[in-house]
């Protein structure tokens, strides 16, 4: 069985990427706000103020980071937190930004602690400070930088440091998308990848994609696959069902790894507690891909509980997967949520 997977795959996703505001789909609180901000800053020809979003991967924060600069008429600049192992990484990007431009700067929480401290007067007050050379000739530079825009993403926003939270001036959370709204996302990638695809094929895919137009658009790739070989030419919702069965992809949008972590709490210790490490260790995972890919999706929908002890499954993860719920007091646990 083809294994889906849940984490990123940039280049597949930029073709379906909405390019301005109007054509991002759903996410309405925050899309009337952003909107706002946009309009004000464009009257007051001047950069919007620095943005976080935060959300689980997949949600939409590299495309709206995309259509901010769009909208604002500057380039965007993209890179990851992680892949700035220098300082001087870090530098050389501040510096060739232009008036207007935007910098999307990726899983920010993995920020180094010297990249955070050059971040500061940058995002303050328009300035580099840096040090050149090294030893006797050590000489610290001021550079001024052009005004721009830091839009940092973070799928733990826990982990930023509050000085770092406290330098951006709007702070959004991407929520999950309801069916409706991943409907029309199905729909319009569809349509962008000329897939002859009915509404109820839409919507079975939107209901089975975990709240998140990525997945979503994963999916509709995959049906793509399936309808070229089987020579289909318009994907109903029977033959969407049948393909995302094949695909290990179950009702409530459950892939294999998701299962099988549920099923290794509940029959080896009988729903947990269970400590991330251990499950990451037993599933030969990385720990940060439970915790950033599968956990918030399993949080959202109650299948899953995170206690200061551990991970749980909850009596609904017993029962969709089959097993007898076990009335076990939870009291003691200490829940977080
Ligand atoms: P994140 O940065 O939060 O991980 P992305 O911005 O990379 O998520 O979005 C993943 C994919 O989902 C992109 O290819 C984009 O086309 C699609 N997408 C996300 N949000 C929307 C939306 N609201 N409307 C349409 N497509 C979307």
């Amino acid at each position: 069985m083809e294994k889906v997977r849940l984490d990123e795959n940039p280049e597949e996703d930029k073709a379906l990427r909405p390019l301005l505001l109007s054509d991002f789909i759903g996410q309405k609180l925050l899309k009337d706000k952003l909107s706002v901000f946009i309009e004000a800053a464009r009257m007051r020809k001047a950069p919007i103020d620095h943005i976080l979003f935060s959300g689980p991967p997949g949600l939409g924060k590299t495309t709206l980071a995309g259509i901010i600069a769009q909208e604002m008429g500057g380039r965007f600049h993209s890179s990851s937190a992680p892949a700035l192992t220098k300082p001087g990484d870090l530098v050389k990007i501040l510096t060739i930004l232009e008036d207007g431009d935007v910098f999307f700067l990726d899983e920010i929480h993995r920020l180094s602690r010297q990249c955070e401290e050059i971040l500061y007067p940058a995002l303050e007050d328009g300035y580099i400070d840096f040090i050149l050379g090294e030893g006797m000739t050590t000489q610290s530079i001021k550079l001024p930088l052009k005004p721009f825009t830091l839009v940092g993403a973070t799928t733990r926003s826990g982990m930023l440091s509050s000085p770092l939270k406290s330098r951006f001036g709007i702070d959004l959370k991407l929520e999950f998308y309801d069916p409706a709204d991943l409907a029309l996302i199905v729909e319009r990638s569809a349509r962008l990848l000329e897939i002859n695809m009915k509404k109820e094929a839409a919507l079975t895919v939107a209901k089975r994609a975990r709240m998140t137009p990525r997945v979503a658009n994963r999916l509709v790739r995959r049906l793509r696959d399936y309808a070229t070989v089987e020579n289909v030419q318009e994907i109903d919702g029977a033959f969407a069902s049948e393909c995302l069965e094949k695909l290990g992809v179950d009702e409530l949008g459950l892939v294999e790894l998701d299962r099988k972590l549920l099923r290794l709490m509940i029959e080896r210790y009988n729903g947990g507690p269970v400590g991330i490490r251990t499950l990451a260790a037993l599933v030969d995972e990385e720990e940060r891909t439970i915790e950033e890919d599968h956990e918030p999706f399993m949080l959202r929908i109650s299948l899953w509980e995170k206690t200061p002890q551990g991970r749980m499954a909850s009596p609904q993860a017993f029962s969709h997967l089959g097993f007898p719920t076990v009335t076990k007091s939870n009291e003691n646990q200490g829940r977080l949520f």
